[in-house]
């Protein structure tokens, strides 16, 4: 049976068009289990009925046939989302006539629902004439086949294909990466020459061909330079250091080397270049890590700005005369930032990731975007259509309502965000006057030549995963000072908080690899440096040679902790680099040295640990992880990833209390502090201190000052006696409304 199961399915995917797929699908399905008659009906929920879509075996006439969700056996399946085996139809007493299908002659009936992530899509029926009942074999056959169909349907439904008549693809959904809401006619860009068309050739000249691409390195240079700094009179500076990272690739004398070496091979510079970037890029895509492999990205980006400047001497500059919403199929940095901010309404993106750093830019500048691959049905015309940024849904074909309730609520959202973007310099302080320190999270930009430090209190969490993984081996001590030199003198004399190297898990080292049958619970974080005290007494001795004469405090954060005694060989390990350090820098400070609380098993150990620290930090993102036991990237699970569930809530309670009752101070780093929901149920919980990305600092801020302590107190306590993080999250969700702030969450569509 389980050869004829693969039969059934690859012959079924291997058939573009989804109809002539189920249509394949009971034809197959009937052979295999030697019986007469297959049939899929699909679920139409808005009218409540199932409707055939492919059958061998009925016979029927008129257009269309479809049952109600009430009606006969298979709307009984439906119902009770169980299979259904009986030996004669006609005797059940939920059996209904179909004059239509002819159906009196088949008395076996074995039916399964088609069920995807709990959502009932359909109903497949096999039926036979003699009266039996199907073997138990049968049965799971069927099940199995069943949930096999199930992901295809949902896959094709996903994409805007709905198989029934009345959804005709008008909405199209991808991944939000930035919320928001635009409507506008389409735009289609990307009309540069693309790398992956350029075609072997020789060079005539090697030197000229060389010289043409250092030209061309340095007409990009200077064009990232402009972009900068068109961009840095926006409010966010976190995205700037995209184009500090292009800038660094480019002066980066392994990649240059590597063009001119391959030109000096004899081809000539586009074709070198393409080999090149292409070697680099898929590099990067082979690594196991989401951020990694989105960086695949950015290197193609600058591959191929590389290539428009060998073909052009200047930049373009895109012209439009009205505001529009750019469909690209492939969004880069570049091109966003070559469109006029006030002729960009939203961006939809065919291909791509919701993190590479493209994504972060559209997050970063406000733009309304969506990404991804199941867009690809979007034309460009004079139609308005509407993007939904917050579901990640486009509407190619709205109705005049629904029109009119995105028009409505793009005002309101428009209005909101004039508001706060007014405000991002106000103090951070509640309405009952209690301030609240805000931090920000950095890292992620490659190199920390951004600076965002005037509307914040310093920096909460700096990852230094990033500038290992970006290089071919481990960094040297050297290195790593002056990496860290530039951030804490970019932090206007405010503390930096900096996270010692926390890879495995999901970020591994190119120069590293780890295979592990469960990354995250394995050598990851302080569990990798503690059994290479080389690498870390490396890291903290260089951050404590970047801090020599910096008005910034340094304080150290050592990830993954799980137990005392790795905290006492971490600690006993900093004392020493200390001592190493003082010998040749005598004004070296001792840094505050701070724990992630981040695995479960640390909570209870707070008060043991209270002498031994100088603060907490919680990293709401893997503590979530650890104590739900679901895996933070996997987007199977990501539903039980809830994070406001109340053990999470429970949690957070303790650790604040303990941390009181220990004199700990304790700040809170993970994505929930970045969230208006988050922020009142940890300001509620008593957390004073948080620690955000720069683009949530002004939402946030603002929610702040709009909330009172004593009613947040309320609404934490009310919070942590619920049993349904649905519940939680709805008593936030009514503060927020009440105080006309929902819209920070979502406007009220649904
Ligand atoms: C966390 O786990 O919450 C955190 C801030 O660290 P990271 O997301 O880098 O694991
Ligand atoms: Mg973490």
């Amino acid at each position: 049976m389980l050869n004829q199961l693969r039969d059934i399915v690859e012959h079924v995917s291997r058939v573009e068009d989804i109809h002539q797929a189920l249509e394949v699908f009971v034809e197959r399905t009937c052979d295999a289990i030697n019986s007469e008659c297959c049939t899929i009906y699909l679920s139409n929920h808005q009218k409540q009925r199932l409707e055939l879509m492919a059958t061998k075996g009925l016979t029927f006439s008129g257009e269309r046939l479809h049952i109600g969700f009430q009606e006969g056996l298979v709307g009984l399946v439906h119902r009770t989302a169980e299979p259904l085996n009986v030996a004669k139809a006609s005797l059940h007493p939920d059996f209904k006539f179909f004059p239509q299908l002819g159906e009196d002659v088949y008395q076996a009936f074995l039916a399964t629902p088609i069920v995807h992530r709990k959502r009932m899509l359909g109903v497949v029926v096999i039926q036979q004439k003699t009266p039996r009942l199907f073997s138990d074999t049968e049965e799971s056959f069927l099940v199995t086949l069943a949930a096999q169909l199930a992901v295809l349907i949902a896959s094709e439904q996903q994409q805007g294909n709905w198989l029934l008549q009345e959804r005709k693809s008008s909405t199209v959904t991808g991944l939000s990466a930035c919320n928001g809401i635009a409507i506008g006619p389409i735009w289609r860009g990307n009309d540069e020459p693309l790398l992956k068309d350029v075609s072997p050739a020789s060079a005539i000249d090697i030197e000229k061909d060389k010289e043409w691409l250092l030209v061309a390195i340095e007409s990009a240079l200077t064009e990232f330079r402009r972009l900068r700094k068109q961009l840095d009179s926006d409010l966010n500076k976190d995205a700037l250091a995209i184009f500090d990272l292009f800038t660094h690739l480019l002066n980066d004398p392994k990649l240059r080397g590597d063009l001119i070496k391959q030109i000096d091979k004899g081809d000539a510079a586009d074709w070198a270049l393409r080999q090149v970037i292409e070697r680099y890029s898929n590099h990067f895509a082979r690594m196991n890590d989401i951020y990694l492999q989105e960086r695949s990205q950015d290197v193609r980006e600058l591959g191929q700005r590389l290539l428009y400047f060998l073909y052009h001497s200047q930049a373009k500059e895109i012209k439009l005369e009205k505001p529009v919403i750019f469909v690209v199929n492939e969004l880069t940095t570049t091109l966003l930032a070559s469109v006029p901010r006030d002729k960009l309404l939203g961006v939809i993106s065919l291909q791509g990731g919701v993190n590479s750093h493209a994504a972060i830019l559209s997050r970063a500048l406000g733009i309304p975007s969506v990404i991804g691959s199941n867009l690809k049905g979007i034309e460009a015309d004079d139609r308005h259509i509407i993007l939904d940024g917050y579901s990640g849904e486009v509407l190619l074909n709205p109705t005049a309502k629904e029109m009119s309730d995105y028009q409505k609520l793009l005002a309101e959202e428009q209005e909101v965000r004039s508001m706060v973007e007014s405000e991002v310099r106000e103090p951070a302080l509640t309405s009952d006057k209690v301030p609240i320190t805000i931090l920000l999270n950095a890292g992620l930009g490659g190199d920390a030549s951004y600076s965002f430090f005037d509307v914040v209190d310093g920096v909460g969490l700096y990852r230094t995963e990033i500038s290992f993984i970006v290089k071919q081996a481990f960094p040297s001590e050297d290195e790593q000072v002056e990496t860290y030199r530039k951030v804490l003198a970019y932090s206007q004399g405010k503390p930096v908080v900096m996270r010692t190297l926390d890879i495995g898990g999901d970020k591994s080292l190119p120069y590293f690899p780890m295979e592990e049958e469960n990354p995250f619970l394995g050598w990851r974080g302080i569990r990798f440096t503690l059994d290479h005290p080389d690498i870390f007494l490396i890291q903290v001795r260089a951050m404590m040679r970047a801090s020599v004469g910096q008005k910034s405090e340094l304080k150290i954060l050592l990830p993954m902790i799980s137990g005392v005694p790795e905290l006492d060989s971490a600690l006993s390990l900093i004392a020493q680099a200390y001592h190493e350090v003082a010998l040749t820098h005598p004004r070296v400070k001792k840094p505050k040295v701070g724990i992630m609380l981040e695995v479960p098993s640390m909570i209870y150990l707070l008060p043991v640990i209270a002498k031994r620290i100088d603060f907490v930090s919680v990293g709401t993102n893997d503590l979530t992880q650890y104590l739900l036991a679901v895996d933070r990237n996997n987007s199977q699970v990501s539903e039980l990833y809830e994070v406001v569930h109340p053990s999470v809530l429970m949690a957070l309670k303790q650790i604040h209390d303990a941390c009181r009752y220990s004199k700990i101070p304790v700040s809170i780093c993970g994505e929930l502090a970045g969230d208006p929901i988050g922020v009142l149920l940890l300001l509620g919980l008593g957390f004073k201190q948080l620690s955000m990305n720069s683009a949530n600092v002004a939402n946030i801020k603002y929610v702040i000052r709009q909330s009172n302590l004593d009613d947040l107190e309320a609404l934490a306590n009310q919070a942590i006696t619920k049993a349904y993080a649905s519940d939680v999250h709805k008593l936030a969700f009514d503060y927020l409304e009440k105080r006309d702030l929902a819209g920070f969450v979502r406007p009220g569509k649904h």
